[in-house]
């Protein structure tokens, strides 16, 4: 269906707008408009919520002294890749 793709293509457009966004939103250093749109973003996009939950995990890591987990920085360097244009099929 036309409409389901075109819908895909908006919700990948919206991960690049939000992806960058995701370690301020984290942080709490977005405006209320971003605050909005990634809390938005993040009821329906899997994808966006697991780096979210990666960024925690280093977040935590870091306050803790500790090593962040292996595959939460993979996740994250991956999506990182993937943001810089790796290709709209590279799956996570
Ligand atoms: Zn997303």
């Amino acid at each position: 269906m036309m409409g389901r793709r075109l819908r895909q293509m908006r919700d990948m457009r919206e991960c690049l707008h939000v992806g960058p966004q995701l370690q301020s939103y984290l942080d709490g250093e977005c405006d209320p408009a971003t605050v909005r749109r990634v809390a938005a973003h993040l009821e329906y996009c899997r994808k966006c919520g697991l780096e979210l939950a990666a960024y925690r995990e280093i977040k935590r890591a870091l306050a803790t002294h500790e090593q962040p987990a292996d595959d939460a920085v993979a996740r994250l360097r991956a999506f990182g890749e993937h943001l810089a244009g790796a290709g709209p099929e590279a799956e996570l």
